[in-house]
């Protein structure tokens, strides 16, 4: 992989690489066709990272599908996938990683405190490997991209990240590979986040300020949807991902809720346009 990106910087191609876990959706197709219209040549990776997932998630159940993931990226124009195997980019002795940004600690990082280590060290170890001019995120995972971009940042490492828009089913719902786990039911519940979400940043664009305020009644409209339990919700300055109070745009608003054992996350920008 390596190599064949030398080979393609030498000739003065422009190479991007979309850095995925697989079972791939629109979602994801949208970081691909990003980086084909933006780049010469594009390179997907697909590794179901086990750094990333703490003892109990959901790492063996992940969903896996290869073959169709292949199809999917060749159909968008992807020139190369890179999925490697576990033993290949953690050989036995492997003992180095990354320290993730203190950006990493809020958050997510609360609840999984490990994932963002595990994060930043695959996804440093990909750019290593592939060696892109620009790599291609989603908004979906918005600390996921404040963490990259701080690493970028703080390691020196000489790739541009560009970060994509949420891609929704036409019900709302924020695209994941995990959604594949819910039942009819649980989707129904699922809707209430992105819900959630919409009428917290209509209230906010009509004036509302009170950030503590905001977060109790968006919590308090995901119980009554029916969500099993939340991890968070937070109405934060996009920057630094400090809880906003009093609200001053633009602010995100986070959520990350169990829908059954399926821990779903979606984010929206209030800004001031
Ligand atoms: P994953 O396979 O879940 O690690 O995701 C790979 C990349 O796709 C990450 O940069 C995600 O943020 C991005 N992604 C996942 N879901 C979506 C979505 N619904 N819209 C846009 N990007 C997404």
């Amino acid at each position: 992989m390596t190599r064949v990106v030398e080979g393609l910087r030498i000739r003065g191609k422009k190479v991007g690489c979309v850095p995925t876990m697989g079972a791939l959706h629109a979602g994801h197709l949208s970081l691909a066709r990003a980086s084909v219209e933006q780049t010469d040549v594009t390179v997907a990776t697909i590794f179901v990272n086990p750094t990333q997932f703490a003892p109990g998630e959901d790492l063996d159940k992940y969903p896996r599908q290869l073959a169709e993931d292949a199809d999917l990226l060749a159909g968008v124009g992807v020139n190369y996938l890179f999925c490697p195997q576990t033993d290949v980019m953690y050989p036995p002795g492997s003992s180095t990683s990354v320290l993730a940004p203190k950006i990493s600690k809020r958050l997510e990082g609360e609840f999984r405190p490990t994932h963002f280590g595990g994060v930043a060290t695959i996804v440093l170890k990909l750019l290593n490997i592939v060696g892109p001019h620009v790599a291609y995120f989603g908004q979906k995972d918005y600390q996921q991209v404040a963490v990259i971009r701080k690493m970028v940042t703080d390691l020196n490492v000489p790739v541009e990240i560009v970060a994509c828009p949420i891609i929704r089913d036409p019900d709302g719902l924020a695209m994941s590979s995990r959604n594949v786990y819910l039942s009819a039911e649980q989707r129904q519940i699922a809707l209430s986040i992105s819900g959630t979400l919409r009428e917290a940043k209509e209230r906010i664009e009509s004036g509302n300020r009170d950030g503590y305020e905001m977060v109790t009644e968006m919590r308090q409209r995901l119980i009554d949807s029916g969500v099993t339990s939340i991890d968070y919700v937070a109405v934060a300055n996009p920057d630094t991902l400090e809880t906003a109070d009093p609200i001053e745009l633009p602010v995100v608003l986070l959520i990350a809720v169990y829908v059954g054992k399926t821990r779903l996350i979606d984010n929206c920008i209030v800004d001031p346009s």
